[in-house]
């Protein structure tokens, strides 16, 4: 074992043990012990009025979709698709799937036809549930266009549109199509004891939940999730932000990633906790109003929606006292906007989550307490009933505290696999059990985690691993730049150069590499200092906000002839 507090090995505490229980079990123990408190809340669908659900309500509610479903013949394992922004029935559904043990897949709202069909086949779909279309995707249209290729997918069935402004929900229009409303309908046909008897056939360490990762290569991969993995993730986070069933938890992230379904509904849901949607998709005014109408004890976000919200306009005539905490995750909190966060959004005891949609998603996690700089330049700790290590990527061996290499996690939060992809399920978790992260990092004495990049950005010149974090903070102190990316690309001496990637300072003097070169030198190791420069008016950026190095990559590759 390693034990040593020298080596980069934590293992998380047991303080609160795992839930051995489904999903539906675990929702309707909460329900009958706080049937009237509210539970789910969508403050702004289109209609205009609020919709509202005590726990008892959502627990009807949810039962006589899992009976409508049942009656449909959906089967334990088989998948069942919600492709849907946000909204009120996307948790419906969740709930309703986890208690008849049909497997759920998250169909990301931005996928078109193509994204779409890939999906549908690589899981064998045999049911999606839609939006209605909208001015930015044609659901319907491009769920139809799928359906004749899709040979296991059986059933449309349109989501209700609520008023959408001038648009529509789709009108059935043959067999293989129903509306929601409609399918409701059959829940008569199914006694509630019919449920019952599925719910007790079910074992917390079935799969439930598919969701694809964005990877920026390659096609996405299916991370498939059990009961245990995303119901224990997301009560051991709300464990550690204090939740009771007095709080009201305001979810932006959209519900089709890991952060609104399992940082956000199943850890509030199994506290007697209420969810908050603010709107279909993300607005910064619709946020902070949830949580003034609302009184919103807790607020979720990637640091750009907080920057954004903090950048509104009429920010300070938001009512936000009611705050305490939150999470943010996704990518690292500058100092400033954290402070803010803290100090003008009232959040004191907010969070940092890291993970990733294979680990369920969150392994590491700041704790109420933490100072600002574990807040802003750390990830937290492992997680409870969790362990982490840094490897030597070559050698696989434990590095010491502080060095870099790649974090592995391992406990009840890794995947069951990628769905039909054992090959690839093999590469990512190791004989031991160890989800090898793709992230690099390095552990200090205490244990808090420092995220470095990601391993494929790694550069390996003349047999030296460098790591471009170090030298772009090291030059973003040059007065002239104002943003910089470090990429490594091909080189038939070294294997591979650096090329630094710079955006100027407006108005700031040219820069050349002559002149970068000197800035470095005596400063950085000399197989640190960038062969090439690139000045640029931006870098290529994906949907998430992650900088496409990949990109930069091919383009310096072709551009320099190499
Ligand atoms: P996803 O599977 O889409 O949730 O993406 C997971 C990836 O996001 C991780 O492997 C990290 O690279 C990055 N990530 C997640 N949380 C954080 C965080 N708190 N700080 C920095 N990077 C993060």
């Amino acid at each position: 074992m390693l034990s040593s507090s020298a080596l980069s090995y934590t293992a998380g505490d047991a303080a609160v043990p795992l839930l051995d229980e489904t999903i539906g079990a675990n929702f309707e123990r909460l329900a009958a012990r706080f049937p009237d408190r509210d539970a789910l809340i969508e403050a702004a669908p289109p209609g205009g009025t609020p919709r509202r659900w005590s726990y008892a309500e959502l627990n009807d509610d949810v039962d006589r979709l899992a009976r409508a479903l049942l009656a449909m013949g959906v089967a334990k394992g088989e998948r069942v698709g919600i492709w849907s922004p946000n909204c009120a029935e996307w948790t419906i559904l969740q709930y309703a799937t986890a208690k008849i043990g049909a497997v759920l897949v998250n169909v990301n709202p931005a996928y078109r036809a193509h994204e779409l069909e890939f999906v549908l086949k690589q899981n064998g779909m045999r049911m999606l549930v839609l939006a209605p279309t909208d001015k930015n995707s044609d659901y319907v249209g491009m769920a139809r266009q799928a359906l004749p290729h899709c040979p296991e997918l059986r059933e449309l069935v349109f989501l209700p549109d609520h008023g959408l402004e001038g648009l529509a929900a789709g009108i059935p229009e043959d067999d293989s199509e129903s509306a929601y409303a409609g399918l409701l309908e059959l829940a008569e046909e199914v006694p509630a004891s019919a449920l019952a008897e599925r719910m007790a056939a079910l074992d917390p360490r079935d799969a439930i939940n598919i969701q694809y990762t964005s990877g920026t290569t390659g096609f996405p991969k299916g991370a498939t999730l059990t009961h245990h993995n995303i119901l224990n993730n997301g009560h051991q986070i709300g464990s550690l932000l204090g939740y009771t069933e007095q709080d009201r938890v305001v979810i932006p992230v959209p519900f089709y990633h890991c952060f609104g379904m399992v940082i956000g509904n199943l850890n509030a849901l199994s506290f007697g906790a209420a969810t908050i949607i603010p709107g279909r998709g993300f607005s910064p005014a619709a946020a902070l109003q949830a949580v003034q109408d609302f009184g919103g004890t807790s607020l979720y976000g990637v640091p750009t929606m907080f920057i954004a919200e903090l950048a509104l306009p009429d920010f300070a005539q938001y009512e936000l006292s009611t705050l305490r905490t939150g999470v943010m995750a996704g990518s690292l909190c500058p100092v400033e906007v954290m402070e803010r966060v803290i100090g003008e959004m009232h959040m004191r005891d907010v969070a940092i989550c890291y993970g990733m949609t294979e680990t369920s998603p969150v392994s590491t996690m700041t704790r109420a307490g933490d100072s600002l700089e574990h807040r802003t330049s750390t990830v937290g700790r492992t997680m409870p009933h969790l362990e982490s290590k840094i490897v030597d990527p070559a050698s696989g061996e434990t590095v010491e505290r502080g060095a870099i290499g790649e974090l592995c996690t391992r406990g009840y939060a890794a995947m069951k696999g990628y769905w039909e992809q054992p090959e690839k399920t093999a590469e990512a978790i190791d004989d031991e059990g160890w989800m090898h992260t793709g992230d690099l990092a390095r552990m200090d004495g205490d244990g808090y985690v420092v995220i470095e990049g990601r391993i494929k950005d790694m550069v390996i010149r003349g047999g030296e691993n460098i790591y471009p974090r170090e030298i772009e903070e090291f030059l973003f102190r040059h007065p002239s730049i104002q943003d910089v990316q470090v990429i490594g690309v091909p080189d038939e001496k070294y294997g591979e150069e650096l090329m630094a990637c710079i955006i100027l300072k407006p108005g700031a003097e040219a820069l050349d590499e002559e002149q970068l070169r000197d800035f470095c030198r005596g400063k950085l190791a000399h197989f640190k200092v960038p062969r090439y420069l690139d000045i640029r008016e931006s870098f290529p950026m994906t949907v998430s906000g992650k900088v496409r190095k990949v990109e930069m990559r091919e383009e310096a590759v072709a551009r320099l002839g190499l």
